[in-house]
């Protein structure tokens, strides 16, 4: 039996060893193909040489040599691809950004490393700058590399995406909020071009809504929002085809707001209805009711519907109220007034029971 057990022990064991043996080989040539037939003309080389010379070690040192040559050359011409292809897409790359340009993946990055040119992409910028074909801007303290006619083009599209962006939010929302964020470029484009372009947005922003402002093509409505006031441009003619959705209603849900004008903010929520409730609605107030039901809900509730909403016992306002009796209540109070009326029953008190609206679970009395 013991001898059996060491048997089956011995096996498992053996296995054990033999497939990371196995898995260990498979690793290494599978890195060993990744680093060879990464420049296989080089290694075709090795192999005549290594017929041609009587000493192995010699092709064998020429082979490392060219390989760490050709390592450099690759991982340069990708950080100047990098730099060249911004230049070509953006019509500008900053100088810290194209400083921080690295080369792609290698097999061997630490041989990568030792090899290129440090800050080789903004040495082949400054290189174009010699030949005429970019020149050096400063915007808001950053300086870039830049190709004047690209850039030029670029700005221009910047410009059609930003007021496509907002003309679009006004048509389907109604309303655009000063802090909206714009994506009209790719995000790989590096901090300092984001930033810039995010002054452009801004700066587009602002003089296309003081434009429609000034045209009467909005009106502004503070409100406040992650504790800072902010604007809300708002087209009254879209605003008066949404509203007709809330209009009358006693509660207005937050849903309802999100669905209607694309927005959960509640700020921006509160920003519309006070919009709506000042520029359209004659007569109708709504108070803004915040914690109704769970902590995170809120609601508008019309002021002419209050007592329709308020609890006889507790005084407070909620959502729906059960009629009982000659008064409405909440559930909790209903639940109260029930538990109540069932402990004076078991005391054997003569209990009034209301059927007009009976909770679940309730013993109505024939
Ligand atoms: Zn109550």
């Amino acid at each position: 039996m013991g001898t059996i057990l060491l048997i089956i022990v011995g096996i498992v064991v053996g296995i054990t060893i033999l497939s990371m043996v196995v898995s260990g080989i498979k690793e290494f040539l599978s890195k060993a193909f990744s680093i060879v037939g990464r420049f296989p003309a080089l290694f075709v080389l090795l192999i005549a040489g290594l017929f041609y010379f009587d000493r192995m070690w010699i092709p064998v040192v020429i082979y490392c040599v060219l390989y760490a040559l050709k390592t450099k050359e690759v991982a340069e011409k990708e950080i100047e691809n990098q730099a060249l292809n911004r230049i070509g897409t953006m019509g500008l790359i900053s100088k810290q950004e194209a400083l921080g340009l690295l080369p792609g993946f290698s097999p061997l990055p630490w041989l990568t490393d030792a090899m290129y040119e440090k800050e080789h992409g903004s040495k082949v910028l400054d290189k174009e700058i010699e030949k005429g074909n970019l020149v050096l801007r400063n915007y808001n303290g950053t300086e870039f590399y830049c190709n004047e006619a690209r850039w030029k083009d670029v700005q221009a599209e910047i410009l059609n995406k930003t007021i496509n962006t907002i003309s679009e939010h006004i048509n389907s929302w109604g309303f655009i909020a000063e802090d909206i964020r714009f994506n009209v470029i790719k995000e790989q484009y590096g901090y300092d071009t984001a930033v810039l372009v995010k002054v452009l947005t801004k700066k587009i922003f602002t003089q296309y809504m003081d434009k429609m402002l000034s045209g009467g093509r909005v009106f502004v409505e503070e409100t406040e929002k992650e504790r800072r006031t902010i604007k809300l441009y708002i087209n009254k003619d879209v605003l008066s085809a949404k509203q007709q959705y809330i209009r009358g209603c006693d509660i207005i849900e937050k849903d309802d707001l999100a669905k209607i004008f694309g927005t959960n903010d509640v700020g921006e929520q509160k920003g519309i209805m006070n919009a709506i409730t000042s520029h359209i609605w004659t007569g109708i107030s709504y108070v803004f009711l915040d914690g109704i039901d769970d902590k995170r809900n809120y609601i508008w509730l019309n002021e002419a519907t209050i007592k329709d909403h308020t609890c006889a016992k507790c005084k407070k306002i909620v959502r729906k109220l059960t009629q009982y009796g000659k008064e409405q209540y909440c559930a909790s109070c209903l639940q109260e007034i029930h538990a109540q009326e069932d402990a004076d029953e078991a005391e054997g008190k003569a209990v009034k029971r209301y059927i007009s609206a009976p909770p679940p679970g309730v013993k109505i009395k024939m």
